[in-house]
């Protein structure tokens, strides 16, 4: 990584300066500082891969969490407001882009309460988009709405200058004008360097500040995209990813796994000291504190998306967090990826995708959002391969202790007492308290027994007893009407009644 050479120069000026005036007394007298940083549409997966230094130096230096969620109108209005004013749109009112259910006072522009707190506070809005500064007045001492992104860094640079400004709040839109225009993902060139320039005028804002540690440093999007749009609640217009550093005490190690854009204002208010009044009805936390206020399953499990597709995989902490179990049956959506993209992968390195089946996969039971059957425990194995491969984190079949200790308690489930002898799309029973559906009954699942083998676990739609006791091993009747010779390493041809529940170690 770039050693930030400006950094370099203020330590060296700092400790001359050091002789003149006791560090202590300094700390005392300096005002805290905010330079909250927006950048519209750009999915965290994206900034990722875009090469993005001055980004990079921040992150080094603070804490970045890929996996923040914004609220499910995912659009520039109610999202924006959610990170300036620390309350979802049900509070402040906005549910779209003409901002005109806003409640108004009740939900206040975070500028104007800290003008409120303290008038003295120099406070600045330089936005792309307009509507987000008029949002800002009355309140902010500088309001503007240049035209772009490189006039919006020219702005903040002058009034970095000429006014020394308390509080900042930067709005960058060129990343989401490549999304409209030429599409949100990894794999398009022009959004990952519309990403790219806007961290090169990122750097030169960070230039022009007197001194980084001075700063509490935020920066985030307001949702993320696909195709060429967004909007829907799904985990990638929903993830966006939130960071902090500069004068950022919550460290790393102490960064909460689960962090919402709501949690920005109140990250604020604390660096500046600002009491929070219970009428403000913030919801959030400060950003590396313990969020008391929010329902445990939510606050620690991770959702898996995949590089353009819709489809992704909710994993629920098992144990508190010792290690992550997928929170369904693997739905035929995800297993499908595993046939359309490993196939290609077959001569690069061995990992070969499923072959075609000579009957009907699904059976006819049905498809998007009912659990993918039938697979050998070879092809369960194989399709954690190739889910590590696709994501980068390391799936694997749970253990039969760490799937035990998953069903533990498990009470709900379909059986032949209520499955009416098919098995039902995931998730339509109650959760057991784990936050898991289906553990028990409906498929039953593969696991790796002590020496290696494999078990399935659970019992099935078909069976009597439903428990996490319930256990069966692989014998030749799975495959009975199989033609083939040797039997299929992929499918079982009379067996379709076992599924898929991933383990991840960790996010
Ligand atoms: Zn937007
Ligand atoms: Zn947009």
């Amino acid at each position: 990584m770039r050693v930030h050479i400006f950094l370099l120069l203020l330590l060296a000026l700092h400790a001359c300066q050091k002789t003149e005036v006791p560090s202590s007394n300094k700390s005392k007298t300096s005002p805290p500082k905010v330079l909250l940083i927006g950048i519209d549409g750009c999915r965290p997966d994206a900034l990722k891969l875009a090469n993005t230094p001055n980004l990079d130096n921040l992150i080094s230096v603070g804490a970045f969490n890929p996996q923040a969620q914004t609220c499910a109108r995912t659009v520039s209005g109610p999202s924006w407001m959610s990170i300036l004013t620390g309350v979802w749109p049900e509070t402040h009112g906005v549910l779209d882009n003409s901002f005109e259910g806003y409640v108004g006072k009740p939900a206040s522009h975070f500028l104007t309460r800290i003008e409120e707190f303290n008038p003295s506070y120099r406070t600045a809005s330089i936005t792309e988009w307009a509507p987000l500064s008029n949002l800002a007045r009355p309140g902010a001492d500088f309001v503007a709405a240049p035209k772009s992104t490189t006039e919006v860094a020219n702005l903040a640079i002058s009034e970095l200058r000429a006014n020394q400004p308390n509080v900042m709040f930067l709005h960058f839109d060129e990343v989401d004008h490549a999304g409209h225009s030429a599409g949100y993902g990894t794999n398009i060139p022009n959004y990952i360097q519309a990403i790219e320039h806007v961290d090169s005028e990122i750097g030169r804002v960070l230039d022009a500040m007197e001194n980084l540690d001075d700063w509490l440093i935020l920066a985030t999007t307001d949702h993320g995209g696909t195709g060429t749009s967004h909007g829907k609640d799904i985990p990638l217009h929903r993830t966006v990813f939130l960071l902090a550093s500069g004068n950022y005490k919550g460290g790393p190690k102490r960064w909460r796994r689960y962090a919402e854009v709501v949690d920005i204002v109140p990250t604020i208010f604390r660096h500046l000291k600002i009491p929070l009044k219970p009428e403000w009805n913030l919801t959030g936390v400060s950003l590396g504190m313990s969020g008391p206020n929010r329902p445990q399953p939510y606050t620690k499990s991770f959702i898996q998306t995949f590089d353009n597709s819709e489809a992704s995989i909710e994993m629920v902490p098992i144990n508190d967090g010792d290690y992550y179990l997928s929170k369904t049956e693997i739905p035929w959506e995800i297993f499908d990826l595993f046939f359309l993209r490993s196939s290609k992968e077959i001569e690069a390195d061995g990992i070969s995708g499923p072959s075609k089946s000579v009957f009907p996969v699904d059976r006819g039971y049905g498809h998007d959002g009912y659990p993918a059957l039938g697979m050998t425990f070879n092809s369960a194995q194989h399709f954690c391969e190739w889910l590590s491969k696709e994501t980068g984190r390391e799936y694997r079949l749970p253990t039969e202790w760490e799937w035990m200790a998953g069903a533990k308690g498990a009470r709900n489930g379909w059986s032949k007492s209520n499955s009416d002898g098919r098995p039902h799309p995931s998730g339509k029973l109650p959760a057991e308290r784990n936050g898991l559906f289906d553990i028990v009954g409906n498929l039953a699942e593969w696991a790796t027994d002590s020496s290696g083998k494999g078990v399935v676990c659970g019992g099935s739609f078909q069976d009597a007893t439903i428990s996490p006791q319930s256990r069966d091993r692989y014998d030749r009747s799975w495959q009975a009407r199989d033609p083939q010779w040797p039997k299929s390493s992929w499918w079982m041809s009379d067996c379709g009644w076992v599924g898929i529940r991933v383990l991840c170690g960790s996010p």
